[in-house]
């Protein structure tokens, strides 16, 4: 059945479409809602320096409830925000609430963490973002030191000319710059170089067969070894095992996210979670 068929596009969804295409066009319509219903909230996963076991840092990670499907995961929904442009709004609330919610646990009990945003291509890509960053700075009164921007490789080189101005007026306002999910992509080494990053994250997937795989323990050797090069702070992202943490710390890893330290938590079960992270410092090794 083609589009030309049904003059009328909705028509033709409720006439002729299939159930992904019924459960996509659903979910649309919800997300246009869900964040003046405030559905959306945030939750925190720290990031471990691995020499001194403190908490420097804690990650965004976005998470939608709704009323009737539940929990939807930002793998789920954030490439459908980025398809209907609801991501800029969807994005915009989540440097706002970040921000403040950091600035709020400087000022009572962590004067020195830091949060990491995730930002998507699109997001990236637009105008406006420049100013949103700002704007969330300014609502939060937070020191843009204490934020760091998360990208992926493929946001980054999608039109590496504008990220590179974009990512350079991040740097200089004192915003930090972090490649997100790295091995994954396909970007050629040559890009790193000219690339204004002050933080790679070794996708999980490398970390995942650490222990019982040496080619992985090779590569991510040569990234850390990379990263001492280009003066670049490496995170290993998805730590799971005692196992892994340990041979992170051997391989001379700066930081270390994961399960094994943290699951991510809410607003309230972080607050909490806090003195566990903090013990299990103590427990490695
Ligand atoms: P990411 O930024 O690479 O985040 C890491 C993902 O791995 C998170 O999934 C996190 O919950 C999960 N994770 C952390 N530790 C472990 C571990 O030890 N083992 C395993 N198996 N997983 C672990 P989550 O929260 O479902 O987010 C998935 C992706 O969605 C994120 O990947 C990020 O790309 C995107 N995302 C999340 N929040 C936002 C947001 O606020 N804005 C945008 N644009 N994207 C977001
Ligand atoms: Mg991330
Ligand atoms: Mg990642
Ligand atoms: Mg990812």
């Amino acid at each position: 059945r083609s589009k030309s068929q049904g003059g009328n596009k909705i028509t033709y969804y409720s006439t002729g479409m299939n159930d992904q295409a019924m459960v996509r066009m659903e979910l649309e319509s919800y997300l246009r809602k869900a964040l003046e219903k405030n559905e959306f909230h945030l939750y925190y996963q720290p990031l471990m320096d691995l020499k001194s076991g403190e908490i420097t840092c804690i990650e965004a990670l976005i998470r939608w409830q709704h009323p009737l499907i539940g929990l939807v995961s930002p793998a789920q929904f954030i490439p459908l925000a980025e398809e209907t442009g609801l991501i800029e709004e969807i994005g915009a609330w989540v440097l706002t609430t970040a921000c403040v919610q950091t600035k709020y646990w400087q000022q009572n009990g962590f004067p020195n963490l830091g949060i990491s945003v995730n930002v998507s291509a699109y997001q990236f890509q637009q105008h406006t973002f420049l100013s949103k960053v700002m704007e969330a700075l300014h609502v939060s009164r937070l020191a843009p030191a204490s934020l760091s921007l998360e990208l992926t490789e493929s946001a980054m080189l999608k039109d590496i000319g504008y990220s590179i101005s974009i990512m350079k007026s991040l740097q200089e306002l004192g915003v930090k710059v972090s490649m997100d999910d790295f091995g994954t992509g396909y970007s050629s080494l040559s890009y790193l170089r000219n690339l204004p990053i002050d933080t790679l994250k070794i996708d999980q997937s490398f970390i995942k067969h650490l222990h019982d795989d040496p080619s992985n323990i090779a590569i991510v050797k040569a990234i850390i070894t990379m990263g001492q090069g280009l003066a670049v702070s490496i995170v290993a992202e998805g730590v799971e095992t005692h196992e892994q943490m340990n041979i992170l710390r051997d391989l001379d890893c700066h930081y270390a996210q994961g399960y094994y330290i943290q699951k991510p938590l809410d607003t309230a079960a972080f607050e909490q979670g806090f003195r566990t992270v903090e013990n299990i410092a103590y427990t490695v090794k």
